[in-house]
């Protein structure tokens, strides 16, 4: 059986561990099945407990965009390993990190690291409140920035797929802080700001979306954001947690042409260590514990280990620009060809594609926001999921969910990517 030993792994996980999984999208609730347990990767290869290998356009959700196992980043992390695993005091690794986040991030002067995504997430929400001593935050229908209270209402992919999108546990008084706008729509967010005066200490979303799978802005949604965030002294906050590092080395920030006040990171800037990081002007940062008053703090935060699986990362990103041109060159070619393969084969669908991310979604309505994505055919999504996997290639297991492209997919990985795709319709 071709996932004998997955299928006995998990059994076994599901005594100890909830589910089975430490993160609930890994379960394959969604698209059902048993999850398949990997026990190595290499370039754009997964290899499981059972010896098939995969295409990975999963790239543990974001991180690995160099691929798997990069020879630079495994012999940096090795060295530094030698040298000693935590030290809880400062390292110049830290300062390097910084210094190089700073150097390319727009609009950033100082950087603070931690250990999740959701930590940035929730830790820059509270700088925020502290900054303006406001309150409300605005977030979007769809957009996930962690498993902090706050932003457990309407949280998309991993929440979305379980259908519960508002947790249990979180009280009711943190979820009157959290105002809900529609994604693409300024009208939503205009609505919020008239009807809390003066309460809103900031908007925070993904400016890209991912976690509903790919969604990008509508023309000028993210400068109206800035527009109002001006007019109401509320800071604008870019979670670029998923695209920080992925589109480009400055972000949605310069792609887009938009500032933000405060930019989260995480994935790409651990370089697949456990690494998140919350950033702003000095200004804004200074409010942050030791110089300021707001609190936040971290045992592990700036890690060694993960400042070099990081830092060396980003070094390759910085070194080698290409690298994006490429990856996102793979990603068009890839959203082209799956174009043609559906249209020719009659099947409804739409993709949504931007730079190294794409979603594929069926049914005839073109997805912009939160809404549309789950009026989207995610049954048919299941199918094809699994016809892709027992094809060797491993897609995220939810339909909404954004592919990761790694600059190791190339055109012999696109192309018996496609052929699976064929034989899937
Ligand atoms: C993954 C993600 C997070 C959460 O990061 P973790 O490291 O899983 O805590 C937050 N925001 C966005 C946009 C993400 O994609």
């Amino acid at each position: 059986m071709r996932y004998q030993r997955s299928s006995e792994l998990f059994l076994t996980a599901n005594k100890y561990i909830p589910g089975g999984v430490n993160s609930p999208v890994r379960a394959f609730k969604s698209v059902g099945g048993t999850p398949v347990f990997m026990k190595s990767a290499k370039g754009a290869y997964l290899t499981d407990e059972d010896n098939n290998t995969y295409i990975d356009y999963i790239n543990s959700w974001g991180p690995m965009i160099l691929g798997h196992s990069r020879e630079e980043v495994v012999e940096a992390v090795k060295k530094q390993a030698e040298k000693g695993f935590s030290f809880g005091t400062p390292t110049e690794l830290e300062t390097e990190i910084a210094k190089l986040i700073t150097e390319v991030v727009p609009n950033v002067d100082q950087v603070r690291m931690v250990s999740s995504g959701t930590e940035a997430c929730m830790s820059a929400i509270r700088l925020a409140r502290g900054f303006t001593k406001k309150e409300k935050i605005i977030k979007f229908e769809g957009c996930y920035h962690g498993h902090a209270d706050s932003f457990l209402i309407k949280a998309g992919s991993g929440a979305a797929t379980f259908g519960s999108p508002n947790s249990p546990g979180v009280t009711s008084g943190t979820a009157k802080d959290t105002l809900l706008a529609k994604y693409n729509s300024i009208e939503s967010v205009k609505k919020l700001f008239e009807e809390n005066k003066n309460e809103i200490a900031g908007i925070i979303l993904e400016p890209v979306a991912g976690n509903m799978g790919c969604i990008p802005p509508q023309e000028n949604f993210l400068q109206e954001l800035r527009s109002l965030c001006d007019a109401h002294n509320a800071l604008l906050i870019f979670d670029e947690v998923m695209t920080g590092f992925r589109f480009t080395l400055g972000g949605v920030q310069q792609l887009y042409n938009v500032k933000a006040d405060l930019v989260t990171f995480g994935k790409v800037i651990g370089g697949g260590m456990p690494v998140g990081a919350f950033a702003g002007t000095n200004e804004i940062m200074n409010h942050l514990a030791p110089n300021g008053a707001v609190y936040q703090a971290g045992t592990l935060s700036g890690n060694p280990i993960a400042m070099t699986a990081g830092l060396t990362t980003l070094q390759i990103l910085k070194n080698n620009p290409t690298i994006y041109t490429k990856i996102n060159s793979t990603t068009e070619t890839l959203a082209t060809e799956i174009n043609n393969i559906l249209s020719s084969k009659g099947v409804e669908f739409s993709i949504n594609q931007k730079c190294s991310m794409i979603s594929v979604f069926f049914g005839q309505e073109k997805v912009i926001d939160f809404d549309s994505a789950s009026r989207a055919n995610h049954q048919e999504f299941n199918r094809f999921f699994h016809s892709m996997l027992n094809q060797g290639i491993y897609l995220p297991p939810s339909g909404y969910e954004t592919w990761f492209i790694s600059n190791e997919i190339d055109e012999t990985e696109i192309e018996k990517t496609l052929q699976a795709i064929k034989k899937s319709f």
